[in-house]
């Protein structure tokens, strides 16, 4: 057993914080959905964690994830993609996924349909969107993300759900919080134009409070949760 006491204390902590920026925002606290990013760490770190009560984990390489996903098969884990996706890792995903968050090209997006396994239910995918126009981001740009959002919906084994955005922003909550109001413009827009976005995973251990005050639905959280890497 790892350091318990303070992952509990941890995890209470985010739940605390999750809960009061609800309270502040137009969102109920139960649409606020908590991913625990467990990248780094090791299957009894995110046991311990599932032990707790925590439902959802996310993943970012994908070989580290499958390898936790196949020796933790015995818990009913939600597992998250949240990485940057090689169109050679497309067939694992979509084999060992429940979400995908990060897709910002069509061809990702289409071979991951292709490979969703028959007897899984649809992918459920958020197109990952760059809203600051950073160059090192990953992420489709804002220009593109109409036209990709609705070439998504129409592929047979993918769930449109959701956008996602990572901020960048290191610390300065006001960059943040106007990156997060544009994707949930962008999501308004798509909405208009008869797409079904009623997710928006933005949010992490630093800036999870502005993220829900603008409208997360998802808040992905690693440090917060299982302490430093
Ligand atoms: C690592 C990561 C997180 C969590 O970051 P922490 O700083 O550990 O809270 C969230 N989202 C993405 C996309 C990540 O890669």
């Amino acid at each position: 057993m790892t350091d318990l006491p303070s992952v509990k204390n941890r995890l209470t902590h985010i739940g605390e914080r999750i809960e009061a920026a609800s309270l502040r925002s137009s969102n109920k606290s139960e649409s606020v959905k908590l991913i625990a990013v467990s990248k780094t760490f090791s299957d009894q770190r995110i046991r311990d964690v599932f032990k707790l009560g925590q439902r959802r984990f996310g993943e970012n390489y994908v070989q580290e994830a499958v390898d936790k996903i196949d020796a933790l098969s015995d818990l009913d884990i939600e597992w998250h993609f949240i990485g940057p996706i090689q169109s050679n890792k497309t067939k694992l995903i979509a084999a060992k996924f429940d979400w995908v968050h990060s897709i910002d090209r069509l061809k990702i997006a289409e071979r991951l349909s292709a490979a969703r396994p028959a007897e899984l239910p649809k992918l459920n995918v958020c197109v990952q969107v760059n809203v600051t126009g950073e160059q090192s981001k990953h992420g489709c740009s804002e220009l593109d993300v109409m036209e990709l959002g609705q070439e998504i919906a129409a592929l047979p084994n993918l769930n449109l759900r959701g956008l996602m955005t990572i901020s960048e922003t290191s610390g300065d909550l006001d960059a943040a919080r106007s990156a997060f109001r544009k994707l949930r413009e962008i999501a308004d827009q798509m909405n208009q134009k008869g797409l079904k976005i009623t997710e928006l995973s933005m949010g992490m251990s630093d800036d999870l409070e502005v993220g829900i005050e603008e409208g997360a639905t998802f808040v992905r959280v690693g440090r917060g949760i299982f302490g430093d890497r």
